[in-house]
């Protein structure tokens, strides 16, 4: 689903962010990326999504090789991923409803089709009965639970979220990860970037561990465990 092949990745001007990084997430598995500040975590994410190209290497995504994609092809890469960002990136004057429903009209939905998926999302985010409000009145999780909503309602393969749990405590971190396990159970590939090592800990998924640009490898990774 997402392969990276000896990818290395150096901005203009600064040292090397990833470092002949090669790892396999396959079709139906959640793994969690985590590493220092620093570490190149939202770099490796970046190449996935294609708003970074990899210096060398390769990235593949659902069978593409996209480390030289056209700018022509990058709404196709993106529609085949959910991506969730710390920040949730709501329209705060527009409603739940709306914000939902907008990777649905770029795409140019039916009304009633928009209507249907987006009270599938909320639903499934169990936030149906928030679907008139704004999203300021929502409470961070809430909030956070709106942009995975988003993310899904146009059934992805694949989703990618940098430090969904950022801004949350403990317990509303834990019912963010469940939720995503729940859509990985029903055949999303998953991938979360986290700091939060106590609870990836509780988790049993694959781990990537980067260090300064670079994947450790298994005995590497058990010593910082
Ligand atoms: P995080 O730890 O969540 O990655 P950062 O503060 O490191 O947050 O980065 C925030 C944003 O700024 C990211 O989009 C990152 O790619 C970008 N960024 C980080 N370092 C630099 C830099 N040296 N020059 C330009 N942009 C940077
Ligand atoms: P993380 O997400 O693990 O905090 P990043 O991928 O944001 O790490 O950053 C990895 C390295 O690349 C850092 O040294 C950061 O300063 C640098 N970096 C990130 N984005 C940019 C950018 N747009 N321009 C220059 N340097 C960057």
């Amino acid at each position: 689903m997402i392969r990276f092949e000896q990818v290395s990745k150096i901005y203009p001007g600064s040292q090397r962010a990833l470092q002949k990084v090669s790892f396999q997430l396959e079709q139906g598995k959640m793994a969690f990326l985590t590493g220092h500040s620093g570490a190149g975590k939202s770099t490796l994410l970046k190449l996935i999504t294609a708003m970074e190209r990899p210096s060398d290497g390769k990235v593949w995504v659902n069978g593409d090789d996209i480390s030289r994609i056209t700018h022509r092809k990058i709404p196709y890469l993106r529609r085949q991923m959910g991506v969730i960002f710390q920040d949730h990136k709501l329209l705060m004057d527009r409603t739940v409803f709306d914000n939902v429903a907008l990777p649905l009209v770029i795409e140019g939905y039916s009304m009633g089709n928009i209507k249907r998926r987006v009270a599938a999302a909320l639903d499934k985010v169990g936030l149906l009965d928030k679907a008139n409000c704004t999203p300021v009145i929502l409470s961070g999780g809430e909030q956070q639970r709106v942009g995975i909503a988003r993310a899904v309602v146009n059934k992805p393969a694949i989703l990618i979220a940098d430090e969904p749990t950022g801004n949350l405590d403990p317990a509303l971190s834990l019912e963010i990860f469940r939720l995503f396990e729940e859509f990985n159970r029903v055949g999303v590939a998953v991938l979360i970037a986290s700091h939060d090592l106590s609870l990836i800990a509780k988790m049993h998924y694959q781990r990537l561990i980067l260090q300064n640009g670079q994947l450790l490898d298994a005995s590497q990774a058990a010593e910082v465990q």
